[in-house]
């Protein structure tokens, strides 16, 4: 698509003069702050247009209470700790294949460029600018003076002081717990580790220690409660198990299990494999209370999954319900492994929820036929929910009997725990995870490791407290910020390798990627600071930080102790106090497990209660034409170059209007088209208000005055809210679509004084349109006359005097007038040369006022509404036209609803003289026709067909001829 606009010289020319005007840079002032933050890039990759989404939108955020008079700081840092982009080093010192692809294809990087990435910090050094570029080139408003990298020497001061006072407080420990772990890297991983950034998630089980002979058939199990309901053990016949001294006992399991006990810190000494067939037949002693059950074989197990040896409660798992039924059914089976299969479902939990066997039930009603029937995963979850919530324990469960499952779980599980009859084992829930070395993760028992004790009762309890306070965007997402509260535990904060901070009281150990970046939004405070060379960190310490950041000691003694002079310190006191705590924090919804939650723990750690953090806005990701962006699909389009080609505007717009910000925003080519012409449609208009006249007053003046009132209103509601597709929406499409009716008025009285009222409309239009489109609106604003940024003019404010509703009643009956016309012209095919238009008698206005009181009022009882008008002298005469009623009952039902609350409030309203004020533009629209306006109750009126009678309030009748 072609348009004479150069959108690339438009950016590039403000770029330079919001430089130039330090137009983004923060300072304390008299003017209340507003501290945005978005989640700093970690540059081991150029930006691609998925990432452009949460900081295009904590950008126009930004740009949005800037327009509304706050001082906004938004500032951005780079974030270099971890593993990934050491991997990525050795990757490209190995020339690997895939990467060199990548690089080359995607990024299209030159040779020279790549062969400097050997050194890991020139890869970061690399992308960060890039992303920086494409920062600037989008428009981001960021003020650059506090940019910092998390390798710099005073960002590590900052990060070891964060540690030695969450050590102080208790919260950092020392101990074994179990971590997602990369057996090849020998380093724990957590979701920056993993290919796709998932987060390894894993679930303790109970390993049940079953008796055959002198060996243990360990099962491994979620529910030991279900325990009193084992008939027999189910093993895979075709899978090769080990007989393995596991911590001095014999225990047989599968191969893949013999290793994940390793990892959870057994001592595990394989003797010999033993084919599943083998174990098929034997007997098997349950624990819980001594009774032999038999071993047989279902193709459901798997290897690596728990131990490879289930135990089969066929009432309560429908799992074990329906490999009962196949084995049953199988006779060869049976024969060919010697085995008869004569055991029945021991139904030991009661709920209100099933009456038969439950496990049957269940199986029911997902209609699930088989025991490889992914269905039974549902029928497991449904029936285990409803048990663990309202089942009770029956009689045949002993001392447990009538408590219920919720309490009896834990009871059984320690009982066995104490007597030596059950241990604990961790498995994956998400497998396989992938270490971005490509090895597939496993569960770890890590030692002597270093852990944030998230686990810690009270710290939760505070970061419950402040979540529940703070405003979370979409509210929709508050539950899981709660859920994930609750289930953290203690979590690995340092590693063996990568880059980063070393843990200050233990230096083998360097302070991981979730740890090191979850408080550095008071560290732009200082970067300022330290950039501008007010700050050296040659003697900085923890006195220091606790100074300027909690208020903890005195500026005197900090200044000498530190070596920094005493009005720098206070200096930095102040303005930490002034832009803390963090208004609004903006990140991905899959940070929510982690990263932002992580944001509150440690603010509420660290931060007096005032300083904690007042928002989190949380966004969908972006998907592309519909599919989700990968390197395998070769849909992944770079940012810069997407800007280049598109222009920022347009795509910033494009990433913004699909999709509430919760969901995944489809990113499209036909939207991009879409968003052009709007905008090219804005250009175009200033050309039609370059010498404004005085703003019009006629009906269709105050009509587009009052509609952008409205509009005003209604996207600063949807602002408020971040609702930015909605603002969008009524900023691009229902203001042009109201500027279209303006033009076409205007046009069919022939008007040429109209730049009045567009140059208000577009003063208006641009203003609100200035935090998504920015150069855009200031190019536009530019042209228009005004000579400061566009960012000063202010957020638009509603001027309740421009308000009209007479005006905004004309103009919609007007429009629904014309399309009846245009209907009746298209259902009789008439050729009208004139039409005459019947406004209907005064005494129907009171009758149609006194239905819509009723209507408003919920009342639409037509007995009702009539007796009412007869009892009115005033309306009475409705009496001899019932059907007149029920007529205006119709329309007032089919009227949207804020024109029924305006059409109440109108007294005296002259359809008439809107009518006759719009025949130069229903003409014009029909044939040429002549219009007509008579009164129903004009006696010389020309109606040869008797329709003026039927003629009702805002629905004058038609004639045609
Ligand atoms: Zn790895």
């Amino acid at each position: 698509m072609s348009d004479r606009i150069d959108w690339n010289s438009i950016e590039n020319k403000w770029i330079k003069k919001w430089d130039e005007q330090k137009l983004f840079q923060a300072d304390p002032d008299s003017r209340n702050k507003y501290f945005v933050t978005v989640a700093y890039p970690y540059p081991n990759s150029p930006q691609h247009i998925g990432h452009g989404r949460t900081y295009t939108l904590a950008d126009a955020h930004a740009r949005f209470m800037r327009m509304k008079g706050y001082n906004v700081l938004f500032p951005m840092g780079f974030h270099y700790t971890g593993t990934p982009i050491l991997g990525m080093s050795r990757r490209v010192a190995a020339g690997d294949s895939e990467l060199m692809d990548t690089f080359h294809k995607i990024y299209k990087l030159s040779d020279d460029v790549i062969s400097t990435f050997v050194e890991p910090i020139k890869i970061a050094s690399y992308f960060h600018n890039e992303i920086k570029a494409g920062m600037k080139e989008m428009g981001y408003s960021i003020d650059w003076r506090r940019e910092f990298t998390t390798i710099d020497k005073m960002y590590s001061k900052f990060i070891s002081w964060q540690f030695r006072t969450l050590r102080k407080k208790g919260l950092i420990v020392q101990g074994s717990h179990p971590v997602g772990w990369c057996p090849r890297d020998q380093n724990p991983v957590s979701q920056h580790d993993t290919m796709g950034d998932v987060e390894p998630d894993f679930n303790e089980y109970t390993v049940i220690k079953f008796r055959t002979g002198d060996s243990i058939l360990p099962a491994a199990t979620l529910r030991p409660e279900t325990l009193f309901g084992v008939t027999n053990m189910w093993v895979n016949p075709d899978v090769d198990y080990v007989q393995a001294k596991v911590d001095g006992e014999k225990w047989i399991v599968s191969k893949e299990a013999a290793r994940k006990l390793e990892f959870l810190n057994h001592k595990v000494e394989v003797i010999k494999t033993v084919r599943g067939k083998e174990i098929i037949g034997q007997s098997a002693t349950n624990p819980v209370n001594d009774s032999a059950v038999p071993v047989y074989p279902a193709s459901f197990v798997e290897a690596d999954s728990g131990t490879g040896i289930v135990m089969s409660v066929p009432a309560h798992a429908p799992y074990d319900y329906q490999a009962l039924e196949d084995l049953k059914a199988d006779k060869r089976t049976q024969k060919e492994l010697g085995i008869s299969v004569d055991v029945d479902p021991v139904i030991i939990i009661g709920s209100e929820e099933y009456s038969g066997i439950p496990a049957r039930e269940a199986i029911k009603q997902v209609g699930a036929t088989g025991q490889n029937d992914v269905k039974l995963e549902k029928a497991t979850s449904d029936l285990y929910s409803r048990e663990f919530y309202k089942g009770k324990m029956m009689e045949n469960t002993g001392r447990f009997a009538g408590m219920t499952v919720a309490v009896a779980k834990n009871e059984v599980k320690q009982g066995l725990m104490k007597s030596g009859a059950a241990a604990t084992m961790y498995e994956l829930v998400n497998k396989p995870v992938k270490c971005r070395c490509g090895t597939e993760c496993v569960v770890k028992l890590l030692s002597d490791q270093w852990f944030l004790n998230y686990g810690n009762k009270e710290w939760k309890g505070q970061a419950h407290e402040c979540a529940t306070n703070m405003d979370i965007v979409p509210q929709d997402i508050r539950q899981e910020f709660d859920y994930v509260i609750d289930w953290l535990r203690e979590r690995a904060c340092a590693r063996k390798s990568g880059l980063g901070t070393k843990l200050p009281w233990d230096e083998e150990w360097i302070i991981e990627s979730l740890s090191d970046s979850v408080i550095y939004m008071a560290y732009y405070v200082i970067a300022k600071f330290v950039n501008n060379k007010s700050l050296s960190d040659d003697s900085i310490n923890d006195a220091f930080f606790d100074y300027v950041l909690l208020g903890i000691g005195n500026a005197n003694q900090v200044a000498k102790e530190c070596k920094v002079p005493m009005q720098i310190v206070e200096q930095i006191r102040k303005e930490f106090g002034y832009f803390y705590p963090v208004d609004s924090r903006h990140s991905g919804r899959d940070l929510v497990p982690n990263h932002l939650t992580f944001f509150i723990f440690n603010h509420v750690a660290i931060f007096e209660k005032e300083n904690w953090p007042r928002q989190i806005v949380v966004n969908g990701s972006v998907l592309m034409e519909g599919k989700k962006m990968s390197k395998s699909l070769g849909n992944i389009i770079p940012l810069r170059a997407a800007i280049k080609e598109h222009g920022a505007d347009i795509l910033r717009l494009a990433i913004l209007v699909s999709a509430e910000i919760l969901q995944d925003a489809d990113f499209s080519f036909d939207t991009i088209r879409g968003i052009r012409s709007k905008l090219v449609g804005i250009f175009e208009m200033v050309e039609k208000c370059r010498k404004p006249q005085a703003a019009g007053t006629e009906l269709e003046d105050r009509w587009l005055a009052s509609r952008l009132q409205r509009a005003i209103a209604e996207t600063a509601t949807s602002m408020d809210r971040l609702r930015v597709r909605e603002a969008i929406h009524y900023i691009l499409y229902s203001l042009e679509q109201d500027l279209q009716w303006y033009l076409k008025r205007t046009a069919a009285k022939g008007r040429e004084n109209v730049s009045g009222t567009l140059s208000e409309f577009l003063n208006v239009q641009v203003r609100m349109l200035a935090p998504f489109a920015p150069f855009t609106a200031e190019e536009v604003w530019e042209r228009m006359g005004n000579r400061e940024s566009i960012t000063t003019a202010g957020w638009p404010v509603i001027n309740e005097n421009k308000i009209d509703p007479v005006a905004e009643e004309s103009e919609f009956l007007i429009s629904s007038l014309l399309a009846d016309i245009e209907n009746i012209v298209k259902v009789t095919k008439i050729t009208p040369s004139k039409i005459a238009v019947y406004t209907s008698a005064g005494w129907k206005e009171q009758v149609y006022k006194t239905i819509l009181a009723n209507i408003l009022d919920g009342k639409t009882n037509f007995g009702e509404i009539m007796k009412q008008l007869i009892a009115n002298p005033e309306t009475a005469k409705a009496k001899t036209d019932p059907k007149l009623v029920q007529k205006m009952m119709e329309d007032i039902l089919s009227t949207p609803l804020d024109a029924r609350k305006r059409r109440l409030k109108l007294a005296g309203f002259a359809e008439a003289t809107a009518i006759q004020d719009a025949a130069s533009l229903l003409s014009g629209e029909i044939n040429k026709a002549q219009i007509v306006v008579y009164s129903e109750e004009n006696s010389s009126k020309y109606d040869p067909k008797s329709k003026a009678k039927s003629a009702r309030p805002f629905k004058p009748a038609l004639y045609m001829e």
